[in-house]
């Protein structure tokens, strides 16, 4: 169940005033002073007062914007910690139970081999989840080093496109790539997986079941490699397009909530993108529309410091 925290507009409303308040403040004084008191030669102490007080407002606003950072920095983690819990707690509830009810002698064949798929998908789960965290942490700690292999694209399509398929027990026609088989790339194999496999769950994840997802890659004028991942699922506001790479964000709608996840999928794609030297994307007409997420990556590696790679997508 979601939790419902305390706005912080008001807060944030009632410093803009007092911000605002002590300008004018500070204006009218000054007009005041110059005006209507015969301050002589004693204007350095009216310059020093103002520079003062600008200075002390200056001070408070930055303080105000930094605490707000801190809180929503805070109100994600406590979002990831939720999730986390949930994330392993589901599924190996799930996967105790399936074993309890396996030792009955009483099972058919075929329950069994349905509770064997049920514990196949919980060990899945648990598996990407932990996945998604150790490259969440090594993207941050620099301690992922980079290789430049030569690769088809289409071939790495593909492959992503099979482990999702495979993963999400979802026909494999499901996802059509148009892809032309001369399109290669230099490139570290292992990220771009992980990239496209991110994107690819997420479009099927974020869809009605058997919706069809598309995946599109071609070579700009520019040369350099463009991904598409197109789905016509639940679909994001154009607010969120930029939040959705942050760290531990999730978008507060039922669509989203109903499935799982922990907000790192996006922000490990990202950053991985950029180590690569290329961007990732998000685009939607709107809630309901459907999404695309666009990769684009330079024909041959430009590895980036890990660090402004995990750093990027937090921005507020
Ligand atoms: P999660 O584990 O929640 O899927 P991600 O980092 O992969 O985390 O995605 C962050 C958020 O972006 C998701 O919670 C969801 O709200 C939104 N999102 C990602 N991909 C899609 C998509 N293809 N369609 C709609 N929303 C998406």
């Amino acid at each position: 169940m979601q939790k419902r925290l305390v706005s912080i507009s008001v807060p944030i409303g009632l410093t803009s005033v007092a911000v605002g308040l002590s300008v004018a403040l500070l204006v009218a004084w000054t007009l005041v002073m110059v005006t209507q008191l015969n301050i002589g030669g004693r204007t350095w102490l009216l310059v020093v007062g103002i520079v003062s007080l600008a200075v002390i407002i200056m001070v408070l606003v930055l303080s105000a914007v930094l605490l707000v950072r801190e809180v929503l920095e805070g109100r994600r983690q406590t979002g990831f910690i939720d999730s986390v819990t949930h994330e392993l707690k589901s599924p190996l509830a799930s996967l105790k139970l399936c074993l309890e009810t396996l030792d009955r002698p009483a099972l058919s064949d075929e329950q069994r081999r349905a509770l064997r798929e049920m514990m196949h998908d919980d060990v899945d789960r648990l598996s990407v989840f932990i996945d998604d965290v150790l490259n969440a942490s090594q993207l941050a700690s620099s301690r992922q080093r980079l290789e430049k292999v030569t690769l088809s694209v289409e071939h790495a399509i593909y492959r992503a496109v099979q482990q999702v398929c495979a993963r999400r027990r979802t026909p494999r026609e499901r996802i059509s790539v148009v892809a032309t088989n001369d399109l290669t790339l230099c490139t570290d194999p292992t990220a771009l997986e992980i990239i496209l496999t991110n994107l690819l769950d997420n479009a099927i994840k974020y869809s009605a079941e058997g919706a069809p997802v598309c995946v599109v890659a071609e070579q700009t004028p520019q040369g350099i490699t463009r991904i598409e991942v197109r789905d016509q699922g639940i679909g994001i506001a154009t607010h969120h397009l930029k939040e959705i790479f942050k760290r531990f964000f999730r978008v507060d709608r039922e669509e989203v909530h109903a499935r799982h996840g922990t907000g790192l999928g996006l922000f490990v794609a990202a950053g991985m993108a950029r180590r690569l030297g290329g961007t990732l994307k998000a685009a939607s007409p709107g809630p309901g529309r459907g999404s695309v997420m666009r990769i684009e990556l330079p024909a041959r590696l430009r590895p980036q410091p890990a660090s402004s790679a995990a750093q990027v997508p937090t921005k507020e």
